[in-house]
């Protein structure tokens, strides 16, 4: 049946929870999800290898190209994405990528976001933005509430490039990262598992260290390069700036694209700086995958941790289940957040609503029909993780969720 703008399918018509308890199905389907780590949708044209390319996580066109749709993530959009063009589910990778890529990106994504059923998105900005749809742009499209999460190294770099002096670098950047927060970024986030791994000195580095720092790689600019913040000094110095202002810090680890070195990227390389930085701001470790057992350890030992894994549900697909039960063994249920992480494609927006959907029904509904948990407290913790952590962290109004 194809979608139209006059009758949209949405997540509920799409029905992905397919749990043992029909009453759990029925809350997961129609719950709003409020997305806390997701990003914008590319507004230029996508061929084929644009396309396999964004939905591989390398950042090798090569390896994409390869890879083409045989992988669990291009499964998922054959499955999912197939009945919203008017195809049947599992359609031929050929006949999918016809229909798929005749869709402008404004079309693809007013009719795959708003069928996503999300209560708001926390899109993150920092990466690539002048590829991708700007926010008051994406919240009309997707007819969904947008906030933003400002990337820590994206503003630093930007500091640099608008030719900050070594001894103005650190109070240039806490301004940057104020002014964020005051033009209503919700959060901020690191990506030092890329820059420089998760192994960094925990410590906050000294005034001094940071000039220092600072000095040496603003020498190494050259004019018109764009630069590229790989320091562990001032990534450091970063991070603290951060926990600096009390709001929530999302910390990318785990599995991501190979400019980070997934050994580093172990989130119990942060239990120092996590030790260190106990009741100064809530710390949210991203995606966390093949780390989520890991991950969850850390959100049960200590109170300002959270987790989601976000990027891993996508990319497994089918076995994503498994993950999301997982993730639910050590971390309390008011640690656990939902994220998509998606980046590029509205696809991978409407799968990450999807597969996290098909994944809490099995899971919980399992626990449920087996007797070991009520069903009114999986009712709970279904409305914890889809949304209501993600309004207590990041102080989120209480959105238009339909369940
Ligand atoms: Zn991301």
């Amino acid at each position: 049946m194809p979608a139209s703008s006059e009758a949209p399918l949405d997540a509920v018509a799409l029905r992905a929870s397919d749990g043992p308890s029909p009453e759990l199905n029925e809350l997961v389907d129609r719950i709003g999800l409020v997305d806390h780590h997701t990003h914008s949708v590319v507004a230029g044209p996508v061929d084929r290898d644009a396309y396999a390319f964004m939905l591989d996580e390398s950042d090798r066109p090569a390896s994409a190209r390869v890879a083409g749709l045989d992988t669990q993530v291009g499964f998922a959009v054959r499955r999912w994405c197939a009945p919203l063009l008017g195809l049947a589910p599992h359609a031929p990778a050929d006949a999918f990528l016809e229909a798929r890529l005749a869709l402008a990106p404004t079309d693809a994504t007013a009719r795959f976001l708003p069928t996503a059923g999300f209560e708001r998105l926390l899109v993150e900005t920092g990466y690539r933005g002048d590829a991708l749809f700007a926010t008051p742009e994406l919240e009309r499209l997707t007819r969904t509430p947008v906030s933003t999460v400002a990337r820590l190294e994206t503003i630093a770099e930007s500091v640099a490039g608008r030719g900050s002096a070594a001894g103005d670098f650190a109070n240039a950047v806490r301004r940057s990262v104020d002014a964020a927060l005051a033009a209503g970024a919700v959060g901020l986030k690191s990506i030092v598992a890329y820059r420089a791994g998760l192994d960094v000195d925990p410590r906050r580095p000294s005034d001094a260290e940071v000039e220092r720092a600072a000095g040496a790689w603003l020498a190494t600019l050259d004019a018109g390069s764009a630069p590229r913040l790989a320091d562990p000094v001032l990534l450091r110095f970063l991070l603290w700036t951060a926990l600096d202002t009390g709001r929530p810090l999302q910390v990318h680890t785990g599995f991501g694209d190979p400019d980070l070195h997934l050994r580093r990227s172990d989130p119990l390389l942060l239990t120092d700086f996590i030790r260190l930085s106990d009741g100064r701001a809530p710390i949210l470790l991203l995606h966390t995958y093949p780390f989520h057992r890991e991950a969850g350890y850390l959100a049960q030992m200590f109170e300002h941790v959270y987790v989601d894994v976000g990027l891993a549900v996508n990319y497994s697909g089918a076995q994503s289940p498994q993950i999301i039960a997982e993730s639910l063994e050590l971390a309390p249920f008011r640690k656990v957040l939902f994220s998509s992480d998606a980046w590029g494609l509205p696809d991978l927006h409407l799968l990450g609503s999807l597969l996290f959907r098909r994944g809490l029904s099995r899971v919980l509904g399992r626990w449920v029909v087996d007797g070991d948990w009520s069903l009114a407290d999986a009712e709970r913790v279904v409305r914890l993780v889809a949304a209501e952590n993600a309004r207590r962290v990041y102080g989120l109004p209480e959105g238009t969720t339909t369940a």
